[in-house]
């Protein structure tokens, strides 16, 4: 008896605990969607504090620019509260004051790009982007937060997203907290599905939701290719990572409406194009092969310059060219030694790249670590005056791109049965396996525990960074003249 009672002691404490805890409700709705609108409302219960900041992020995860995603939401109002008000603090931030308790905040979001950063909505889909799409409280990042698609009988679409499901009947989703739900984006629309295993591995589950004019067979094409292309990037690292329900999810518009773009999350990726799917699977692989290989290198294998991710300032970190350039060489080389891409359009490729990379003036005005510094300026940002990136900036992309295959060649041709994919794989281990956040030090340990060679790994490390104390500035580019 005395055990019960302490039991149920315990439970009341519990539950009244749990209903002293704040809580975040989303409520999405479509009124207006073929004016691209979305109603949004923010559901706040329980709000200890008289008063909260809302804000609008200004950084989206996978993106390295600055956004000023608050410019597109509009008739911000609580409601549900008489007494609570709401006022513009900064350009992307609102206080609300006097909540006691709760409130909800509605507004209007207009979005029309359909891309893996912001968000699109018209008559017959949606891609939400949760950082251009969210408002969210300040300080509540690590709430537990329920998401319901309120959708009319009239708008029979399909919800497709990384996400729990809390209630399908009711189009509920769950995320364990609100950092999680701002990397989950979600595509709606008549969506065609397809769920596969790669080879005979049990996990993960890989879903892919479609929003596309194709036909059956035209889909199959690009899943037998995804299906090659993932079985050849698993060998690299020998495992798949451990995702949150076994499964990872492809989200991929393909069409009128949709822009060029992928990006990269922890448990799916968003691809979009304005290509139509059929006819042209070879040439979208490629996006599909580079963002899943992203499951390994920087969803997990993560630079500590990115950790924690900040949603109100631009994130700057000197590994982008490893982070981007070498999941760039791996992308296009997983559908190479898949046989997804024929030898000598992959070689016509890199011979391309390897052309740019040669001739572009770039090189004399930074290191990759410093390419890789200017990201806020060059991925996706958006400015009127002009630059002169042309002569100074080299992407890093191509730029990590060409470092992986100089790098591997000169592994492969220095020394004893080493290459790149022994590099990776030791990284993976070391750092991504356990996520472990690294450094450019880090990555340099790690070559000299590879290959043997501190010297080497040394020189290596200092041609991609001016950073690291060195007298000497090895010449690593003569890797690409003689390659
Ligand atoms: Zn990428």
């Amino acid at each position: 008896m005395k055990k019960a009672r302490i039991l149920l002691l315990v439970f009341i404490l519990a539950h009244q605990f749990t209903l002293a805890q704040d809580s975040l409700n989303y409520v999405i709705r479509f009124p207006n969607a073929r004016h691209h609108e979305a109603e949004i409302i923010l559901q706040l219960r329980n709000v200890r504090e008289p008063s909260l900041i809302l804000r609008m992020s200004q950084s989206s995860p996978g993106r390295y620019a600055m956004h000023q995603f608050a410019k597109n939401i509009y008739d911000i109002s609580p409601t549900g509260n008489q007494k609570a008000t709401i006022k513009r603090i900064a350009p992307e931030a609102w206080e609300v004051s006097d909540i006691k308790g709760s409130v909800d905040i509605r507004y209007t979001l207009f979005a029309n790009r359909a891309d893996g950063t912001y968000s699109g909505i018209d008559r017959d889909f949606a891609v939400l982007n949760m950082p251009s799409t969210l408002l969210w409280p300040e300080n509540k990042l690590h709430l537990p937060v329920l998401v319901q698609f309120d959708l009319p009988d009239s708008i029979n679409w399909r919800i497709a997203t990384p996400l729990s499901v809390a209630d399908s009947a009711k189009k509920q989703f769950t995320a364990p907290n609100l950092s999680y739900l701002m990397d989950s984006p979600c595509l709606l629309g008549n969506l065609k599905l397809r769920e596969f295993y790669v080879a005979e591995d049990s996990v993960p589950r890989i879903r892919m939701a479609l929003h596309t004019v194709a036909n059956d067979a035209e889909i199959d094409i690009l899943v037998e290719m995804a299906k090659k292309a993932l079985a050849e990037q698993k060998e690299v690292f020998g495992e798949f990572p451990a995702f949150e329900d076994s499964t990872y999810t492809f989200l991929c518009g393909y069409g009128p409406g949709y822009y060029d773009d992928g990006m990269e999350h922890r448990n799916a990726t968003m691809i979009t194009s304005n290509i139509p799917l059929g006819g042209n699977q070879e040439w979208l692989i490629g996006t599909l092969s580079h963002e899943f290989f992203h499951v390994w290198n920087m969803e997990r294998l993560r630079p500590a310059s990115l950790e924690p991710f900040d949603f109100t300032r631009a994130n700057i970190s000197g590994e982008l060219w490893f982070g981007e350039g070498f999941t760039s060489y791996y992308g296009d080389l997983a559908l190479c030694r898949s046989g997804v891409l024929d030898t000598d359009k992959y070689l016509y490729t890199i011979g391309s790249t390897i052309n740019y990379i040669s001739n572009a003036p770039g090189w004399r005005y930074g290191s990759p670590v410093h390419m890789s510094e200017m990201a806020t300026f060059t991925d996706q940002s958006s400015f009127v005056d002009e630059t002169n990136f042309a002569n100074t900036f080299i992407s890093y992309y191509t730029y990590g791109e060409m470092i992986a295959l100089a790098l591997d060649l000169t592994l492969r041709s220095s020394f004893q049965d080493v290459s790149l994919d022994d590099y990776m794989k030791a990284l993976w281990i070391k750092y991504g396996k356990n996520e472990k956040s690294y450094t450019n030090l880090d990555l340099m340990h790690t070559l000299g525990e590879v290959c043997g060679d501190k010297q080497f790994a040394h020189q290596f490390s200092k041609s991609t960074s001016l950073a690291i104390p060195c007298p000497t500035l090895p010449d690593f580019s003569k890797s690409l003249d003689t390659g």
